[in-house]
């Protein structure tokens, strides 16, 4: 990425933040010694902590002696709400530090701020999912003379995982549910962008989150690995990618694993869709944020009847996206995440050229910008088409039947997919088909409310996000039951 510890500017915290890593409740001043690089170019923007496994240890134990401190819901409540509020006023200062450490324009970068603060509404009031039911002992015979109920209880403490490209609704999405829930959380956001995360963490403080509730330890993976391992750690709530996600399923152990990880999305446009909104939409979902979006549109199967009309509108669309700087208020297109990035998906999108693809507009690199990119005639077995570009290239596939195109999309795991039809009864029947956490009807797979429940099947994720259902992934029932007396007791297996 695009972090390294090098360089001699000045090693003090960076955009105003008081620090650059938050452990145990302390802001770490000293020691700061990774740069973290604007992705346009690479400069040196801000110097955050390497947290080493010691540091890790403090974290953790601190998180979880302050979980076990009482903090009532309400409290805990009106600290979310208040974080909320201090987002939405923070709007220039948060989506600023996105836009220099990651790679969102400045546009992409406020619309994720409004997300952000929205995921913390949603979760002070997601309350209610921590309510319980009385149990109904007396439905079964072991059970008669007995009475009790159940809550939902916090884990303990979550390590909180998070990736580069959303760098701060992702870490909301984790942290807010993990709050209200009566947790402690550790975050290790992604090494490029760490000061979103921190940024975060400030204004929680601020709003009355106690301290050592919260973590934000930095660095790269070493320190995710030290976090995700310690025994202290209850339960890792991970978003990233499926090889991040293996090593850290072989190496966490008994531990409970939330994970969101990538897709490669398809949509499917029949012949009777509207093609300009098709064409209009696939453009939107298949290059915002350079196409490094876990819901990135990236296969097209389009109607026979309908390819080459659509295939004209999406070029036109793709063609007329501005490729530039972040801070320029007209780019469509910013920066990827790194060069080494754009590299990988020059040499993808290379490989289906040499195999016969053809490319109809981008297919070419400058730097860190990898131009957008739309391809057809590519070979089944190309990178491009089997696996997650997370990049700004998509395909187009002629198909000859609806039942041809939901093979076809089903053919690589999908987080999200879409179809476009004028008709109700084939949007619902290939719906039903497609194996994907959600279909959007006459939009693209790009769609996510943050309250809904989000998240992929097999490869794609283990759980489900969206603030309730985070909530409830990050507690459990905890029974109490009142015995009763001996003759209210059932004569069969009485000792057990
Ligand atoms: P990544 O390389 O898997 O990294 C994700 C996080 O894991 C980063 O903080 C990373 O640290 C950390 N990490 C790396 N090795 C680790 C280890 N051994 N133990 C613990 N943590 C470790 O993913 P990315 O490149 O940042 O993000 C892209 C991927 O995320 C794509 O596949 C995308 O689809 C997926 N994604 C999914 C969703 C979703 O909600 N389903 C949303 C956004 C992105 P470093 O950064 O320091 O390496």
């Amino acid at each position: 990425m695009t972090a390294a510890a090098t360089g001699t500017a000045p090693r003090t915290a960076s955009f105003g933040l008081p620090g650059g890593a938050l452990v145990a409740g302390a802001w770490q001043t000293a020691g700061l010694t990774v740069a973290v690089s604007d992705p346009h170019d690479g400069t040196p923007v801000g110097w955050v902590a390497r947290n080493d496994a010691a540091d890790v240890d403090a974290a953790v134990r601190a998180a979880a002696r302050a979980a076990a401190e009482p903090w009532p819901l309400w409290q805990r409540r009106e600290a979310l709400d208040e974080a909320a509020r201090i987002v939405r006023d923070e709007l220039p200062w948060l989506a600023g530090i996105i836009s220099t450490e990651g790679s969102k324009t400045i546009t992409e970068a406020e619309q994720e701020v409004r997300r952000c603060a929205e995921t913390l509404r949603l979760s002070a009031a997601a309350g209610p999912v921590l309510r319980g039911e009385v149990l109904e002992f007396d439905d079964s015979d072991r059970g008669a003379g007995k009475r009790g109920w159940f809550v939902r209880a916090p884990l303990g403490v979550v390590a909180a995982i998070t990736p580069f490209n959303d760098p701060l609704n992702l870490v909301a999405h984790k942290v807010g549910p993990a709050l209200i829930a009566g947790n402690g959380v550790v975050v290790k956001p992604a090494e490029a962008t760490p000061h979103s995360a921190l940024a975060l963490a400030e204004i929680l403080l601020r709003a009355g989150v106690p301290p050592a509730r919260l973590a934000v330890v930095c660095g790269d993976g070493a320190t995710g690995h030290a976090l995700v391992t310690h025994a202290g750690v209850d339960v890792v709530s991970f978003t990233g990618g499926p090889v991040t996600a293996a090593r850290i399923a072989a190496a966490a152990g008994p531990k409970k694993l939330l994970m969101e990880l990538g897709g490669n999305n398809p949509v499917i446009v029949c012949g009777d869709a509207d093609l300009d909104a098709a064409a209009d939409a696939i453009v939107r979902g298949a290059f915002g944020c350079a196409g490094q979006n876990c819901l990135s549109v990236q296969r097209v199967y389009a109607d026979a009847s309908i390819h080459d009309a659509l295939l004209t509108r999406i070029t036109a669309g793709t063609r007329a996206l501005k490729v530039g700087p972040k801070t320029d208020r007209t780019t469509g297109v910013g920066p990827m995440i790194g060069e080494a990035e754009a590299a990988r998906v020059e040499a993808w999108v290379d490989a289906a050229l040499a195999g016969g693809a053809r490319a109809h507009t981008g297919a070419r690199r400058d730097g860190a910008y990898y131009h957008p990119t739309v391809l057809t005639g590519v070979p089944a077995d190309a990178d491009v088409l089997v696996r997650e570009v997370f990049g700004p290239v998509v395909t187009v596939v002629p198909v000859e039947s609806a039942a041809a195109a939901v093979a076809a999309a089903n053919s690589a795991q999908a987080l999200h997919a879409g179809v476009f039809t004028g008709g109700l009864d084939e949007a619902l029947s290939i719906a039903d088909r497609l194996h994907a956490g959600a279909v959007v009807v006459n939009g693209t797979s790009d769609l996510r409310i943050d309250s809904m429940p989000f998240g992929g099947f097999k490869s794609s994720g283990i759980g489900r996000e969206g603030v309730r259902f985070a909530v409830a992934a990050m507690s459990e029932p905890r029974c109490t039951i009142i015995a009763g007396g001996p003759q209210h007791q059932s004569t069969v297996n009485r000792t057990q």
